[in-house]
């Protein structure tokens, strides 16, 4: 069981070596509200405290998560991902909470991220070697989860489902790197049916959906997402062996041409059909859309989700007709 003490909450994949080579176990709170039993509680208790309808559920969830734990230090991105997220942390600080911030450099300048780094390890008491010592450890464990998505899109051996599983939680390794590692080589030693070639082959771009079958249904209709995009992003694709370049490399936090660029590559190696743009209700990452359908290849079907739970009928009836519409455009 988790000492709860020692736990350090994260609200987006941040260098997360620096914790684990403090000793602390790092846990990524979209993780932990997604996977929540009573994530739809989480999200009412956090509107009837007072948060605004029209903030992301993720926010919210967050929120009354860890107001229900032990959790008090949470380390947030204050740039390069969701100002909304370091609102509602601050909202937590009389509460007991400690607020790290974190900040990608929007210009990608390798000396201010390395600012950033060292305060975080000047915070955790930890030196340089410690860190990369961790970070040996944990890229062994990143060279697994990209196995699982080299399977998914190469073999078809692999189902969207566990290859979302092994990259999403690259971002704190459960909280548990060896226990992870474990899962990992358990999904990859399992013997799999191939899926058919003729499935549909799909990009899931943005950020991590809140629905409960996306995937599932999709398998149903004949199309497999074998791209995830940020997801993806997560397990550190490019596999730098410095530390800093591995972040300025992590494509997400920065601007949308060095998304945009990942996403034309992965295109053409994973040879996609289509792309399933996620986007969350109350998220300025709708803005991103209209840039995608300009500048993306392939047919983008706008998904939006609110609330977590599975999909609804209208929502199944857009995914219909978008596949149909791929599998017309494909034969
Ligand atoms: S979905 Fe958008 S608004 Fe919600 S937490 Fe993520 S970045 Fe912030």
């Amino acid at each position: 069981m988790l000492d709860l003490k020692e736990v350090i909450g994260i609200t987006s994949t941040i260098p997360v070596e620096v914790i684990f080579a403090a000793g602390k176990i790092p846990r990524d709170l979209n993780n932990l509200f997604i996977t929540n039993a009573n994530s739809e509680g989480l999200v009412n208790e956090a509107e009837r405290s007072g948060l605004p309808h029209n903030i992301c559920v993720w926010v919210k969830g967050i929120y009354s998560l860890i107001r229900n734990t032990n959790i008090r230090t949470v380390i947030g991105v204050v740039q390069g991902d969701c100002t909304h997220m370091a609102a509602m942390l601050e909202n937590l600080m009389p509460q007991g909470v400690q607020f790290i911030p974190f900040a990608f450099p929007h210009g990608k300048e390798r000396r201010n991220l390395r600012t950033e780094v060292q305060k975080l390890m000047d915070y955790f008491r930890v030196q340089w070697d410690d860190v990369l010592q961790a970070k040996a450890h944990l890229d062994d464990i990143r060279k697994l989860a990209l196995e699982i998505d080299r399977r998914t899109w190469q073999e078809n051996t692999i189902s969207s489902k566990d290859n979302l599983f092994a990259l999403l939680n690259c971002s704190d390794f459960l909280g548990d790197a060896e226990c992870f590692k474990k899962q990992l080589e358990k999904i990859l030693a399992e013997r799999r049916e191939k899926t058919p070639e003729n499935m549909l082959r799909l990009g899931l771009l943005g950020v991590p959906d809140v629905f409960s079958d996306l995937k599932e249904f999709l398998d149903e209709k004949g199309a497999s997402v074998v791209f995830h995009e940020v997801a993806r992003q997560f397990a550190m694709p490019y596999q730098h062996s410095d530390l800093l370049e591995q972040f300025l490399a992590y494509t997400y936090p920065y601007n949308l041409s060095g998304r945009i660029q990942d996403i034309l590559e992965q295109t053409r190696i994973r040879k996609l059909d289509g792309y399933i743009h996620y986007v969350q209700s109350f998220c300025h990452h709708q803005l991103e859309d209209m840039v995608f359908r300009e500048q993306l290849p392939l047919p983008v079907l706008t998904l939006e989700g609110d609330r977590v739970g599975p999909l609804d009928s209208r929502t199944k009836t857009r995914l219909e007709a978008f596949v149909e519409m791929l599998n017309v455009r494909k034969e």
